[in-house]
């Protein structure tokens, strides 16, 4: 047996695999850890052109989702989910050992992840104590920092940065630094986007995905959407053919205006349910607090998670513990699902035994 230590990279070898919700072992009825959309897409598909590589049908979707966001197409990269989009960016624009991120955490895990796989070093700044950008210490440790990833809304606070900030640090870090301003959860509160700054601002970079609002986890659908010339150095990193056919065609069949208006009602649901479950959850004499959300999702702080969280196993509820996170603790996040599961959670809550 070959010593695979001796050759794998010294920076791969301290890797611990990334805990993403679906790994963390559980056995569930009602998923509520990975702010999926609760809604199954009910449609067949039939894919033709299998044996060809899929070329034109990624331009199509350039197209889709230029129509979308009224940007155009030819500042738009779609990613296999913006995960991908994630990486990419890190890979193109920083020098292993050399250059930075900046993250600011609590906030989504990926952006560090991919720095740590390819060994890009990470200033974190903490978030202020009302989950907004420290923009004080931004500024004191910009220094070799090359791209900036802001997540707004915020997972897993549900936070939205204020838009004044955004604008200042996009002033302050002009002929610096990148700005990536992941929007992610933007569907659940449209009016937040950044799109319009890109015109004013040619370092901001907004990356989106097809998983959480579109409810289209599965086929793994991102974008980037950026300056030209930013668009052109991705293109010389990305894979030649990055996405399945199957992927473009069901991506761009939920792009088409009948689908966005099913979009749209899928939002004001979840909306709906979000409320009801706030109002419920506010009546347990353990919740502490919960936490405001522009999101598909709730971040509440408990007297205790790690019993409210196990107490939920039993009932076969998943959620997600924050526990373990900076600024969390004794916080769980939980997605907004359907009605039903909203009802039939509130119900257990009412049932658990927490002491
Ligand atoms: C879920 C999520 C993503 C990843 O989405 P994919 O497109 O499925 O890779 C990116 N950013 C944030 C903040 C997320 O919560």
């Amino acid at each position: 047996m070959i010593d695979i230590h001796k050759l794998v990279r010294k920076n791969i070898k301290k890797l611990i695999p990334y805990q993403s919700a679906r790994r963390i072992k559980g056995n569930g009825d009602i998923w509520l850890n990975a702010n999926e959309s609760p809604f199954e897409q009910q449609k067949n598909f039939f894919f033709n052109n299998l044996n060809r590589y899929p070329d034109k049908e990624y331009k199509l979707l350039l197209k889709s989702y230029s129509n979308y966001t009224k940007i155009s197409y030819k500042n738009i990269i779609a990613t296999r989910g913006s995960d991908e989009a994630i990486e990419l960016l890190i890979k193109a624009f920083c020098e292993p050992k050399k250059d930075s991120i900046m993250i600011f955490p609590p906030t989504y895990d990926m952006y560090q992840v991919y720095a740590n796989i390819l060994n890009v070093k990470v200033i974190s700044i903490l978030q202020l104590k009302n989950f907004q950008i420290d923009l004080k210490n931004l500024k004191k440790f910009i220094k070799n920092t090359k791209l900036i990833y802001l997540c707004n809304p915020n997972n897993p606070t549900g936070t939205l940065i204020n838009h004044k900030d955004i604008i200042e640090i996009l002033k302050f870090t002009k002929n610096k630094c990148l700005v990536v301003i992941d929007e992610a959860y933007i569907e659940f509160c449209f009016k937040n986007t950044v799109v319009d700054l890109m015109c004013k601002f040619d370092h901001l970079i907004i990356l989106r995905t097809l998983s959480k609002a579109f409810g289209l986890a599965s086929i793994r659908c991102g974008f980037i959407l950026a300056h030209i010339e930013v668009i052109n150095i991705i293109k010389k990193i990305i894979a030649p053919y990055p996405l399945s056919t199957p992927t473009l065609q069901i991506a761009r069949f939920f792009l088409s205006k009948n689908n966005l208006i099913l979009l749209k009602n899928n939002i004001l649901e979840l909306k709906k349910n979000k409320k009801i479950l706030i109002q419920e959850l506010k009546k347990l004499f353990y919740v502490k607090k919960i936490f405001s959300s522009s999101t598909n999702f709730i971040l509440v702080f408990f007297h205790s998670s790690k019993q409210v969280f196990s107490q939920l196993l039993k009932y076969k509820v998943v959620t997600r513990d924050q526990n373990f996170k900076i600024l969390l603790q004794n916080c769980i996040r939980i997605s907004v699902g359907t009605y039903k599961e909203c009802i039939n959670l509130i119900n257990i809550f009412k049932i658990i035994k927490i002491k």
